[in-house]
């Protein structure tokens, strides 16, 4: 099994020296993950601010939906990632965003801490997408119009 490692460079210290490891198949970034045989194992997942336990079939199955999965080492140094040649370029940015954020400091020992908080950063980007999406699309509202509906 070959891994891709690349170096990420950075101004900011705490990104600076980070591997990111390019895995080549899902099973084998899950294996990496959870150990080699996965049969029965669970992932837990920070989903609406709490954990939840979800089957590695289900996971792996919601993974290629999105077309990418990551997770960062316990050291917070290293960044491991899979993603489908035609992933949407958005929902890899989605999911490196939530990485970047267990990398960014504080580092939480509380697990529900540290998930919060790449989550947060992933809620921004997320954020930060959509605006730029509608932007483009002119999808947005003039502020203008909003100040007319706000008179009404
Ligand atoms: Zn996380």
């Amino acid at each position: 099994m070959k891994l891709t490692k690349i170096i990420f460079e950075s101004e900011r210290d705490e990104y600076k020296n980070v591997f990111v490891y390019i895995y080549p198949t899902l099973k084998s970034i899950y294996q990496s993950f959870l150990g080699k045989d996965l049969k029965g194992k669970v992932i837990r997942s920070y989903v609406n601010f709490k954990f939840v336990e979800i089957p590695v079939k289900e996971a792996m199955k919601n993974s290629r939906e999105y077309g990418c999965w990551g997770f960062t080492g316990a050291d917070d140094r290293r960044l491991h990632i899979w993603f489908k040649p035609d992933v949407n370029i958005f929902q890899l940015i989605s999911m490196l965003s939530h990485e970047a954020g267990h990398i960014a400091k504080p580092h939480h020992r509380e697990l529900e801490k540290e998930e919060a908080k790449a989550q947060q950063y992933q809620d921004v980007t997320n954020l930060a997408i959509g605006l730029a999406h509608n932007l483009l699309n002119n999808k947005y509202i003039h502020v203008q119009t909003l100040l007319k509906i706000g008179k009404k």
